[in-house]
C-alpha cells in the first residue's frame, strides 16, 4: 500500500491550489484526478481567458447561507491573496473596471501551465485517470482503493467540484465520494445558466439581444436585480444578467421574471415617449411606434402581451393602450420553470452544508480529518471570476492550515 500524508479526490482548482500550499509545507501529497489531465476545466474558463478573481470578492456575491464562511475565509484569503499566490508562481495578472482579474496574457492554458509548474516543483504525485472505489477510515487515516493500487492518507481532500462540467457535460461522479464517506448534501441544482421560462411570447423573441433590467420574484416578492444584456432563445432567457438570478430561478417554484427594457424611464415619462412617437407615426401601423426603438419582434411581442391588435395604425391607440404598453415595456413578465439538468450551466448550487465545516481550516466538524473545498460545498457566486476565487482561496487556505 502506497503511504501519503494528504490525499486530495480532485485536480480542478481548488484541488490544484491546496496541493500547491501543502507541498510548499512539506508535505507529501497525492492528487487524485479522474480525468486524464489536472485541471482541465479551467482551460475553457472565462471564454477561454480565465477570469480567476474578482477584486470586488465579498459575501454579497454568493448564496446567502455561505456568507459566514465566506466573510471569515475572506478576511485572509480575498482577492489579493490569490492574485498574489499566481504571481508568486509566475503569472501575471491584470485588473478590469469591473473587478474582474484575468491572466495579463488573457490565457487560460497560461493559468493552468503555472499551476502545473508548481505542483511539479512541490513534488506532488499527480495520478491520473483514477477510478476511485472505496474510501474508508482506519486506524490513523483513510484507506483509498483504486481498481489496482491502494493509499494509506492521514487526511483527505475532497476537491471533486460540482455537478457543472464544461462542454455541457455533466459531472456525476463527485456524488459518488460524497456516498463513499457517507456525506449528505444540499440539493445540488444548476446555476449560472440561462432560465427556461414558459411564456407564449419567448418563440418569436428567439436570437434577439436588448440592454436592460432582469428582476427576480420569488412567491411575489423581488428577490434580486441585475442590468445588462438580456438574451432571448428559443425557451429561455440568457445573458450574465440572467444568470446571475439563475441560482434561484432554476430551483425554485414559483419564480418569475421581470424584463424591463427601459429601465430608467419611470411611468409618466414612457407615456410621455409613446405619446410623442405615435404622433410621428400616426397613420402608420403600430408597430411603427416601436421603429428606431426596439427590434421588430419586440414590438410585436409586446402588443401580444397587452392584447392590441397589431393591424391597426398607431392614432388608433387610446390612454388605456398607451398605459398598458408603457406598463409592459418595463414589466414585461416571463414565468421561469425549475431546471434540473446541468447542461450549459456554469456552477452548481447545492452541495456540502458550509456550517459543517470549520472556516478556518475546511475541516468537517463532525468526521476529523476529511475536508472539504471548492464547488463540492454549498457555494456559488454570482459571474466574474467569483466562483474561481472561493475555489483557489478555499484551496490554499486548506492546504496552509489543515
Ligand atoms: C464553461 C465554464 C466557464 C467558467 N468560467 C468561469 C470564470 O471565468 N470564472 C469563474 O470564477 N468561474 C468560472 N466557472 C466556474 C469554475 O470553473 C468552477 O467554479 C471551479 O472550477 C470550481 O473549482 P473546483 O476545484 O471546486 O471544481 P472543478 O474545477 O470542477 O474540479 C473538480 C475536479 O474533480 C474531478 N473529480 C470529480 N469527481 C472525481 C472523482 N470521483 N475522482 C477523481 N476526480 C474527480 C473532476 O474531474 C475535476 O477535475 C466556469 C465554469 C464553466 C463550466
Amino acid at each position: 500500500m502506497k503511504k501519503t500524508d494528504v490525499a486530495i479526490i480532485g485536480a480542478g482548482a481548488s484541488g490544484i491550489a491546496c496541493a500547491c500550499a501543502l507541498g510548499k509545507r512539506g508535505k507529501n501529497v497525492s492528487l487524485f484526478e479522474m480525468s486524464d489531465r489536472v485541471g482541465k476545466k479551467i482551460l475553457v474558463t472565462g471564454n477561454g481567458k480565465c477570469n480567476l478573481s474578482n477584486l470586488f470578492s465579498d459575501e454579497k456575491a454568493y448564496n446567502e447561507n455561505a456568507s459566514d464562511l465566506i466573510k471569515i475565509l475572506y478576511s485572509k484569503y480575498n482577492s489579493q491573496y490569490v492574485i498574489d499566490f499566481f504571481n508568486n508562481i509566475g503569472l501575471l495578472t491584470k485588473a478590469e473596471k469591473d473587478g474582474r482579474v484575468y491572466p495579463l496574457c488573457k490565457q487560460a492554458s497560461a493559468v493552468l501551465s503555472v499551476l502545473r509548474n508548481e505542483l511539479k516543483r512541490q513534488g506532488v504525485d499527480e495520478i491520473c485517470n483514477a477510478k476511485i472505489k472505496n474510501i474508508k477510515s482506519v486506524d490513523g487515516g483513510f484507506e483509498i482503493t483504486l481498481e489496482s493500487e491502494k493509499y494509506f492518507a492521514k487526511q483527505v481532500v475532497v476537491a471533486t467540484g460540482g455537478k457543472a462540467d464544461y462542454a455541457g457535460r455533466e459531472n456525476k461522479n463527485s456524488q459518488s465520494v460524497f456516498d463513499m464517506l457517507n456525506l449528505k448534501t444540499n440539493t445540488l441544482s444548476p446555476t449560472l445558466s440561462p432560465v427556461l421560462v414558459d411564456s407564449p411570447y419567448i418563440k418569436m423573441l428567439k436570437g434577439i439581444r436588448a440592454d436592460g433590467k432582469v428582476t427576480l420574484y420569488k412567491n411575489g416578492k423581488e428577490i434580486k436585480s441585475e442590468t445588462g444584456e438580456i438574451q432571448f432563445t428559443a425557451n429561455a432567457l440568457s445573458g450574465i444578467c440572467v444568470f446571475n438570478l439563475s441560482r434561484i430561478a432554476n430551483r425554485y417554484d414559483d419564480c418569475f421574471i421581470r424584463v424591463s427594457l427601459l429601465h430608467d424611464y419611470s411611468f409618466a415619462e414612457l407615456k410621455a415617449l409613446l405619446k410623442s412617437r405615435i404622433k410621428l407615426v400616426e397613420k402608420e401601423n403600430v408597430t411603427e411606434i416601436f421603429t428606431g426603438l426596439f427590434h421588430k419582434n419586440i414590438a410585436l411581442a409586446l402588443l401580444k402581451y397587452t392584447d392590441i391588435p397589431t393591424n391597426i395604425s398607431a392614432n388608433k391607440l387610446n390612454e388605456k393602450d398607451i398605459e398598458k404598453l408603457a406598463n409592459a415595456i418595463n414589466e414585461f413578465d416571463f414565468v421561469c420553470k425549475k431546471k434540473t439538468d446541468f447542461s450549459n450551466a456554469q456552477a452548481t448550487s447545492g452541495g456540502i452544508d458550509t456550517k459543517l465545516i470549520n472556516p478556518n481550516t475546511f475541516e468537517l466538524k463532525d468526521k476529523k480529518g476529511v475536508f472539504i473545498i471548492g464547488e463540492a460545498l454549498d457555494v456559488d457566486g454570482d459571474c466574474g471570476g467569483y466562483n474561481l476565487q472561493f475555489a483557489f482561496a478555499s484551496g490554499l487556505c486548506a492546504g496552509e492550515n489543515l
